[in-house]
């Protein structure tokens, strides 16, 4: 199955160039089926990383990326503008959290957290407090793999002592162990407060992924937590960064996770289903405040990515908020939850199970070992489906319009993983 030139001479993420593990080639997708070489067809538990959420080949999709390929597929962004960028910032201010009604496009989730700190960092230089320049977040953290971006990760997933002297160092509180669901225990906090109290002359911003911290690990945690940090941030002059690059656009039952707790943030970045997963596109959104601080004594964001508002993926992504408002969204979210719990929840009484959790459209099984990736994605690819475990995690994030016996053969293979 693994393409020979490939193997020889392509990097694939975090793996080995010199021992890599097999890779499939994918020749064609439709719906929610991924079909190899050889003709066996997967089904996709994936959404290729968060991304695919109206399952691959839609005709409506397609038709935007058609439609705008025969007007433009690039123009700079320069001293111009187009009609599919005034459609998206106006479709992006319209549905995120009220206030975030200035719009920064870029072409991939890093940049747009690149882009985010920088507009921190920015806002308190041009305010006269170029001291407050640090970032707090919480450990088990992603953020991206870009330098700032990292610097802002897990320290150990995100490899930091490979990296001393290179990244930025920054403030780090403890992941809150709180679940989702439940109250914020007082300790959880506390940390954060502290460090709110004594460090925030130097810090510019929190930044965190809200309600669920995604490939750092798969956590869902206290909407209480992440209203209460809101709060403080309020009151200790702190920007808050809410990264929705995974979770925004329904995948946690509300359209942007932020809502769990009620919260707006200053600062908020979005990617991966932006496009629907046909183009790679992000957009930082900011409020009043932080646009008039940047802004002030003729300050200027200093920012300007090539790709600006790519054209192509502007026009997808015009399509796919249409398509994601139109077709019932919640309603799909909240019935592949319900079947997730059905199904997962039973494999807690499992010895390889260490813990199930469900929120929204995402489904994780946590394992007490951490399984031969190798070995479990070749079971995986010979039960008829696609899913990519990481460490001890494995878990489901499948297009919303996953049909139910698609969705049971996802879990039910999960089942044949764990014995
Ligand atoms: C994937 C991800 C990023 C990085 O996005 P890229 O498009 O891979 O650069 C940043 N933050 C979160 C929460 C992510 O899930």
């Amino acid at each position: 199955m693994t393409n020979e030139f490939d193997r020889e001479h392509i990097w694939h993420p975090y793996t080995s160039m010199t021992e890599p593990l097999p890779t499939y080639t994918v020749t064609s997708a439709d719906g929610v089926r991924l079909r190899l070489k050889d003709d066996r067809e997967l089904i996709d538990g994936m959404s290729s990383w968060w991304c695919a959420i109206h399952g691959y080949n839609h005709p409506q999709l397609n038709a935007a990326a058609a439609g705008q390929l025969e007007r433009m597929a690039h123009v700079m962004f320069g001293g111009l503008n187009h009609a599919p960028a005034t459609a998206l910032a106006q479709q992006l201010t319209a549905i995120t959290p009220p206030g975030l009604d200035y719009v920064f496009f870029s072409d991939s989730g890093s940049v747009s957290v690149e882009v985010a700190l920088k507009m921190a960092v920015q806002y308190w230089h041009n305010l006269g407090r170029p001291e407050k320049r640090r970032m707090l977040t919480i450990r088990g953290g992603y953020h991206g793999d870009t330098f700032g971006a990292m610097s802002v990760c897990d320290p150990v997933n995100g490899m930091h002592t490979l990296f001393r002297g290179v990244l930025q160092e920054q403030l780090f509180a403890p992941r809150p162990e709180s679940r989702f669901g439940d109250p914020c225990n007082a300790d959880d906090i506390a940390e954060l407060r502290e460090i709110l109290e004594q460090q925030s002359d130097q810090i510019a911003a929190l930044i965190l992924e809200p309600i669920v911290q995604g490939a750092g690990g798969m956590w869902f945690y206290s909407a209480d937590y992440l209203r209460q940090a809101a709060q403080l941030c309020h009151e200790h002059d702190v920007l808050l960064i809410c990264d929705e690059i995974a979770t925004g656009f329904g995948r946690t039952g509300k359209l942007f996770a932020s809502e769990h707790a009620g919260t707006a943030p200053d600062i908020m970045c979005v990617g991966k289903a932006l496009t629907g997963g046909y183009m790679s596109l992000a957009a930082t959104l900011t409020n009043k405040k932080v646009r008039d601080g940047i802004s002030a004594n003729d300050g200027v964001l200093m920012h300007g990515p090539t790709f600006m508002a790519n054209p192509l993926a502007c026009a997808v992504a015009n399509a796919s908020i249409d398509l994601l408002l139109t077709q019932g969204w919640h309603q799909r979210v909240t019935a592949i939850e319900q079947q997730l719990v059905n199904e997962l929840e039973p494999y807690r009484e499992h010895k390889a199970v260490a813990d199930v959790r469900v929120l929204g459209a995402i489904g994780v099984v946590e394992t007490h070992e951490a399984p031969d990736v190798a070995a479990v994605q070749e079971a995986f690819v010979g039960a008829g489906v696609w899913i990519r475990p990481f460490g001890k995690l494995i878990y489901l994030m499948p297009p919303y319009i996953i049909p139910p016996d698609d969705l049971h053969a996802l879990t039910r293979s999960i089942r044949l993983a764990l014995d």
